[in-house]
């Protein structure tokens, strides 16, 4: 393969030569800090890196739900977490999708406020009154709408679920078409001239303050500035509280007269699903072995697919012949703190990583405080 440092004057100067900032990773993070780059530095040279031929790690791979927090979630989330985190989240959250669709045309990425929909299995599960007053209150005041989480047991006959007790719905939550939302970055990106090379992976760098020098699968280069947005994959360049974490997720194939409509949440958040045209898009169960899912390797394993298969069955879509269509899995990058790392390790080296299961609702804004780093 073509070693960068035989390539033609015409590739090194468009590509290589006079570089201000290099991205490494074409997820949402990457292409969103590169944007906003841009509009901050109309003239200068960006070019971003991605190792696989497609972005690699969870951008291409996710569910696609614009949203900031359900019931159980936040219930287990302020069991674990100081209640001031928490509402920090769910603000860069419910802020982070303004951003997005500042940057983005709702409508192209097929954006709909469907609303979402928690699944309470027990009684006993079900959330005390005072606590959803609570997350109606506080909610309330970050985005302003009044009552956002409603107890709603009609979903249940409306959606055709069996073996749930009840439903708490949110009014303002979403979706958006995943693939849609990487093609529009990318369009936007290019539009603006700024570059980007797929299957070269970034193996090392090194700051002198000035300069940084990354050393890839093709050879090396240098830049002026540098910011990694890979995600999953960091902990190869950072030493901090971030570690890869795979989730799984299937789709069915086409359902006639498909009752669901909407977004969902079950078990806490660790199982989701959607329709998606006339299918079912559903994942999780993270849950059921954390330790094993603890990788930056694809791939699906049995146990959490039957669990979903299971849950499919018996609580989705009970009295409906489907048949699955595929599998996939992506990468996710967390921590023992939910929020995202954004900060300088060096005057000219950034990090934007650890989304965790909300990149599609903070990444644009994470790329835009990346941003605001230069
Ligand atoms: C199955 C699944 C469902 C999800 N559902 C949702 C959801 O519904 N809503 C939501 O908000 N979030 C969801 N998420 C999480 C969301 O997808 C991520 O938070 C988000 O995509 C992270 O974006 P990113 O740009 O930070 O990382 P990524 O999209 O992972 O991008 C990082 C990129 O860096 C590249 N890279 C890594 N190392 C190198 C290297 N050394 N050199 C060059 N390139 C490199 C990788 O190939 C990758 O493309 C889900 C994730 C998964 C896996």
């Amino acid at each position: 393969m073509l070693n960068i440092k035989d390539l033609s004057f015409w590739e090194k100067s468009l590509y290589f030569d006079d570089l201000d900032f290099t991205i490494i990773g074409a997820g949402i993070v990457g292409l969103s800090t590169a944007i906003f780059l841009k509009e901050k530095f109309p003239r200068s040279k960006i070019l971003i890196l991605e190792r696989g031929y497609l972005p690699s790690g969870a951008s291409t791979k996710n569910a696609g739900f614009a949203c900031f927090g359900s019931p159980t979630e936040l219930y287990d989330d302020l069991s674990k977490i100081s209640d001031e985190k928490v509402w920090n989240t769910f603000s860069l959250r419910y802020e982070g999708l303004k951003t997005l669709f500042e940057l983005i045309d709702a409508k192209k990425i097929e954006y709909e406020k469907c609303g979402s929909w928690d699944l309470i299995s027990k009684k006993e599960e079900l959330l005390q009154d005072d606590f959803i007053a609570y997350i109606n209150e506080k909610s309330f005041e970050i985005c302003g709408v009044k009552n956002i989480y409603k107890e709603d047991k009609m979903a249940i006959r409306n959606f055709g679920f069996q073996n749930i007790f009840s439903t708490y719905s949110n009014s303002e939550e979403g979706t958006i078409n995943t693939g849609k939302l990487i093609s529009e970055l990318y369009k936007k990106a290019t539009n603006l001239g700024i570059l980007s090379l797929f299957g070269i992976e970034v193996k090392t760098f090194e700051s002198n303050g000035k300069e940084v020098f990354l050393e890839t699968n093709f050879g090396e280069f240098k830049s002026a500035n540098s910011i990694i947005c890979t995600n999953g994959f960091a902990k190869q360049f950072l030493d901090d509280d971030i570690q890869a974490a795979r989730a799984q997720a299937l789709i069915t194939k086409p359902i006639l007269d498909l009752k669901i409509k909407g977004s969902f949440h079950y078990d806490a958040g660790y199982y989701y699903f959607r329709n998606i045209e006339n299918r079912v898009l559903f994942g999780g169960g993270r849950n059921l072995n954390f330790e094993r899912e603890a990788t930056d390797k694809f791939g699906t394993s049995e146990d959490i697919q039957d669990s979903l298969l299971h849950l499919l069955q018996t609580v989705i879509l009970p009295d409906t012949k489907f048949e699955i269509d595929y599998a996939w899995s992506g990468i996710m990058g967390i921590g023992k703190d939910k929020s995202p790392i954004i900060k300088k390790t060096n005057n000219n080296v950034a990090f934007g990583v650890r989304m965790g299961g909300m990149g599609i609702a903070i990444g644009a804004e994470v790329g835009k405080s990346l941003s605001k780093l230069f």
